[in-house]
């Protein structure tokens, strides 16, 4: 599809990278303006769904009812799995008992809704599909293509594509990924640094069904998390693996067939789910902390990883990557509704208040969790020992896990809220 020009009158927002967070600003955006503002999202893989096969996501509450307010909710909800419970526990592969610590997901929390679960498990393809058909279907136009500057032209940002042509805009949303290379030619300063670990990721058939429940090692490698997923699969019953290791290991583990990277996971299971199965992967994922001195420059905004990169040790990254969605959603459209500009420096000061301080705090204390239980040093064990049964009479310290660290639920973004924009 070749990109909408804009009606004479109507703003346009460009959107480089077509991953989740990204289709979803672009979708909340074309649904509260339509014609008054043309979206075009830029990626050279066009926002493939297939990119995401195998993956899945623990999506919190917020994300959820994000998706139900765009619509999204009922056609994706066949692919998600309510997480009821998390269970931690601390020990070393040889344990013969995991030792729980810390057990959460079942008691009330003030800001969820009756009965809500706290996070779903849901499939990424399957995500990506509805996403990128719903913004097709509200008029959202996807071009096959990288871009490969951005130039400010004063009332308007030109994104220069690999195809050669320049497209024009009020605002051009930079989300394509870690290494962004739109933050790059920004001149935008990035902290940030690689884990010496890699994050494995495979579904796993089992004969048992898992009860809802998530289940999450943490072991001296690196996190090894069991994650529910809808039944399914010739065993009937599949969950999501999520394995740190150390990037050196990481290669002798995965070098064997199938039934040795089954064994290996089995080795750190502990769960008595019946017979298991390797029904996809293992991939490999390299895993950093980074995140960005500023999250805009001249008519440009850094969204999701662009922005901030973390461990994935509370499965949080998209979940950061949707709250500057919908809060970059609700600062445009606060300027369109007064006639203002929605590339001006108000909406991008607004949207980076909003987002900095809430992607720091997430960053930072998914990089000290990973610190303080990736590693077997005794004193440390003590410390963690001691530390997780804080954690777990203290209901706020939760939130890391639950996706909703920083800001109570009457200042997230309305979109976060099940609101309109
Ligand atoms: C092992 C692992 C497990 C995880 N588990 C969870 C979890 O359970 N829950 C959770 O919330 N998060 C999780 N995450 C994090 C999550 O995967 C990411 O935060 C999220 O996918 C980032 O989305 P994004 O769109 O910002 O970036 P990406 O998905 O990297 O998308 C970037 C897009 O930009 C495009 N692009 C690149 N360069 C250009 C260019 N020059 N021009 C145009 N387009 C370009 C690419 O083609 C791509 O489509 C996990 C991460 C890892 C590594």
């Amino acid at each position: 599809m070749t990109a909408e020009t804009p009606r004479p009158g109507s703003r346009r927002l460009l959107i480089a990278g077509g991953g989740l967070p990204s289709l979803a600003l672009a979708l909340a955006l074309k649904q509260a303006h339509g014609p008054a503002l043309a979206v075009t999202v830029i990626d050279p893989g066009r926002a493939d769904p297939g990119r995401h096969r195998g993956r899945a996501y623990a999506l919190a509450a917020g994300g959820r009812r994000m998706l139900d307010r765009l619509g999204l909710w009922p056609r994706v909800a066949e692919a998600a799995e309510p997480i009821t419970e998390m269970v931690i526990s601390d020990s070393r592969l040889a344990d013969p008992v995991r030792p729980v610590f810390l057990t959460f997901g079942r008691e009330a929390e003030d800001d969820r809704d009756p009965g809500e679960p706290f996070a779903h498990m849901i499939e990424a393809e399957p995500l990506a599909e509805a996403l990128a058909e719903a913004c097709r279907g509200a008029g959202v136009s996807i071009v096959a293509a990288g871009v490969v500057r951005a130039v400010p032209e004063g009332a308007a940002i030109g994104a220069v594509l690999t195809t050669g042509e320049t497209l024009r805009g009020d605002l051009l949303v930079a989300a394509d990924g870690a290494r962004s290379r739109l933050r790059e030619a920004a001149r935008i300063g990035w902290v940030g640094w690689s884990y010496p670990q890699v994050g494995i990721v495979a579904t796993i058939g089992h004969a048992r069904p898992h009860g809802g429940r998530a289940v999450e090692h943490f072991l001296p490698a690196g996190p090894f998390a069991i994650l529910p997923l809808r039944d399914g699969g010739p065993l009937g019953h599949r969950s999501s693996i999520v394995w740190t290791e150390r990037s050196d290991d990481a290669e002798a583990l995965l070098s064997g067939g199938p039934d040795e990277v089954l064994a290996e996971i089995e080795r750190r299971f502990t769960l008595d789910l019946g017979t298991l199965a390797l029904e996809h992967g293992p991939s490999r994922h390299p895993l950093a902390f980074g995140i960005a001195r500023a999250f805009r420059a001249e008519r440009l905004a850094l969204l999701g990883d662009a922005a901030h990169v973390i461990h994935p040790i509370a499965g949080q990254g998209l979940n950061l990557g949707l709250a500057d969605a919908a809060a970059l959603a609700e600062a445009v459209t606060e300027a369109l509704r007064l006639g203002l500009d929605p590339g001006g420096p108000d909406v991008l000061r607004a949207y980076e208040r909003a987002r900095r301080f809430d992607s720091f705090a997430m960053a930072a204390a998914t990089d000290g969790l990973n610190r303080l239980f990736s590693n077997d040093a005794l004193p440390l064990r003590l410390a963690r020992d001691l530390g997780l049964g804080i954690v777990d009479r203290l209901p706020g310290l939760k939130r890391f896990f639950i996706g909703e660290a920083a800001a109570a639920r009457g200042s997230r973004p309305r979109l976060l809220r099940g609101e309109a924009l």
